[in-house]
């Protein structure tokens, strides 16, 4: 079903890509981007819905709500169709080098005839044709012979969990240097998105400073490779394949650029807009009086936000989807964060395939500063995970019993179950041991192509359930690796909030799933979340992190999250779940 929506939005994208070729407005191609993302996030089937329907989205306009239906009613757009004739087929695909923009990109087609990557690599064996190009200098060239060979993978994205890592040394190994007033990463790796294109730093020092910082970054150890070095701005590719651009930015213009640089773009198109109508105008530079010229703000985001009305917006909320407005109201969210998190629902012991003992596991949770955690081993089907047989999970409860009342009186210790959610949407134990335990997080891991009707009705099964209290990785996707189920969200959504279980936020990098959108959607529903690391080793407790960055991005507060509670209310919550 999500298929239609899928399809919608890469032509969107593919518009966008064409447009910008041909140098249209550059709103109109903003727009076009957003209607794309608008549409791929959707959580319903976008020809299910009314014209009157598409239109009270955010960021559909008349245009795009009449090209959609008439892509659900024709299979086609003419607008598209009638775009594509106007540029030769191949030249999108050079947008794909870094370095290479749409500017470029029309220069070379138009001077030099390249519309494709291949007419491109013959054109690099004939120097003087691009030489010839005004406006195209040898530095651009070389640039673009050796960064084609990247073209391909520089669609790639990385996973938050890689990128992070990566970006969090290079920020530690900067700020080493005394020339370096501030340093930080900006981009979507700021804004806790679940992937990451590539990885943007920027650092606050003097300019004559410049080279000092450019030296140290591009001597760091997990450095392969210098795409492109001036003054102010730095590309290099780490060994592990990640572009990472570094920019020096004045102090004084510090705010104002990791705004700039933090976007979303179209976060950042409203907040220009916003300062147009107060009269004045905002840039990567500062936030300026249109008719003084001075400088109204710049050096921190906070006091450009103030000073454009607006409460301070959390980088996670920056996507364009009402956050100015509430920010206006001051109404934003209290987002959840770590300090909030005081219980682990879902983790797994060398019982099955996890590496740490219950009492190693309690012992983690505890250190932790948790009130709670519930052991959750795999159930009978998961085989290749050893998972428990109903025998092997008599005795399993009795020694997690054993260790609750060793740890009594310092962190609570639950008896639970990550059980099957098998195809037909049965759970792989009888409901009399079920009862037995006092946490089931019920999760889908096999048969996870199923779309439509039959993965909704599965998961609804679970649900249903009255022994169950939350919904593990509820799609089973893995980024980049397997798409997951595709259940009607909405439908789920609801059946979980009437049963008042939890859907939850598996903090794994490799799923955050429920995904950031979904979970929104959840919580406007008015459905709890768990926020939990599935842990199988010790370092797994790390990973919270990125399934707190998705509930904010999701708009999460404590109260919306189970693992927030305090532990009475964990406990009434746990119990008020069951007949
Ligand atoms: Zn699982
Ligand atoms: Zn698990």
């Amino acid at each position: 079903m999500a298929d239609t929506n899928k399809q919608i939005a890469s032509i969107f994208n593919q518009m966008a890509d064409v447009l910008q070729i041909l140098d249209a407005n550059r709103f109109r191609i903003i727009a076009m981007q957003k209607a794309a993302r608008v549409v791929k996030e959707l959580t319903t089937d976008t020809a299910s819905m009314t014209h009157a329907e598409l239109l009270s989205l955010d960021g559909v306009g008349k245009g795009t709500a009449d090209k959609i239906v008439e892509f659900c009613e024709t299979g086609q757009m003419i607008e598209h169709n009638e775009l594509l004739k106007e540029i030769p087929k191949g030249l999108p695909d050079l947008l794909n080098i870094p370095g290479l923009g749409a500017k470029t990109v029309a220069l070379l087609w138009k001077e030099a005839d390249i519309v494709s990557i291949k007419s491109l690599e013959r054109a690099l064996k004939k120097p003087e044709l691009l030489t010839s190009i005004k406006g195209l200098g040898q530095k651009k060239i070389d640039m673009i012979a050796k960064n084609l060979a990247f073209a391909e993978q520089a669609g790639k994205r990385h996973t938050i969990g890689r990128a992070h890592l990566k970006a969090v040394y290079f920020v530690a190994q900067l700020r080493q240097l005394k020339e370096v007033k501030q340093a930080a990463y900006a981009g979507s790796l700021r804004r806790g998105k679940e992937t990451i294109g590539d990885i943007d730093i920027l650092v606050a020092a003097d300019p004559k400073h410049a080279s000092i910082v450019t030296e140290r970054f591009t001597a760091l150890e997990p450095v392969e490779d210098v795409m492109l070095s001036g003054k102010t701005k730095t590309s290099v590719r780490t060994k592990g394949g990640i572009q990472v651009d570094l920019r020096i930015i004045a102090p004084e213009s510090y705010g104002a650029a990791l705004m700039y640089f933090t976007g979303s773009k179209e976060h950042n198109v409203v907040l220009r807009e916003r300062a147009q109508s107060m009269g004045m105008t905002l840039s990567e530079y500062a936030l300026t009086d249109k008719q003084t010229e001075k400088t109204v703000a710049a050096r921190t985001e906070e006091e450009i936000y103030k000073a454009l009305g607006l409460d301070f917006i959390p980088p996670e909320l920056r996507e364009d989807r009402g956050e100015i407005i509430a920010a206006e109201e001051h109404k934003l969210p209290k987002l959840v964060t770590q300090r909030d998190i005081h219980a682990e629902l879902h983790a797994h012991t060398h019982a099955s395939d996890g590496l740490l003992s219950i009492r190693e596991l309690a012992g983690l949770a505890y250190d932790r500063g948790f009130h709670t955690i519930a052991v959750t081993d795999h159930s009978k089907s998961q085989v290749q995970a050893h998972g428990l047989d109903e025998k092997r999970l008599e005795q399993h409860i009795k020694d997690i019993h054993a260790v609750r009342d060793e740890m009594a009186g310092k962190i609570h210790v639950l008896a639970g179950s990550e059980v099957d959610i098998l195809a037909d949407g049965k759970l792989d134990y009888p409901n009399s041991l079920l009862k037995q335990l006092d946490i089931v997080v019920a999760s889908p891991h096999s048969a996870l192509s199923q779309t439509g009707k039959k993965a909704t009705d599965r998961l609804i099964k679970a649900i249903n359930n009255p022994y169950v209290h939350i919904i593990g990785h509820p799609t089973g996707r893995l980024l980049a690796r397997r798409e997951g189920m595709s259940p009607d969200m909405n439908t789920i959504i609801k059946a979980a909030a009437d049963r008042g279980i939890a859907l939850e936020i598996n903090a794994n990098h490799h799923r955050l799933d429920l995904r950031d959108t979904h979970a929104r959607a959840a919580i406007e529903a008015g459905c709890l979340l768990a926020i939990n690391t599935d842990a199988h080793r010790p370092n797994d407790f790390n990973e919270l992190q990125y399934g707190l960055l998705t509930a904010r991005r999701a708009w999460a507060e404590p109260k919306n999250i189970v693992n927030c509670f305090a532990e009475d209310k964990l406990m009434g919550w746990l119990k008020s779940c069951r007949p």
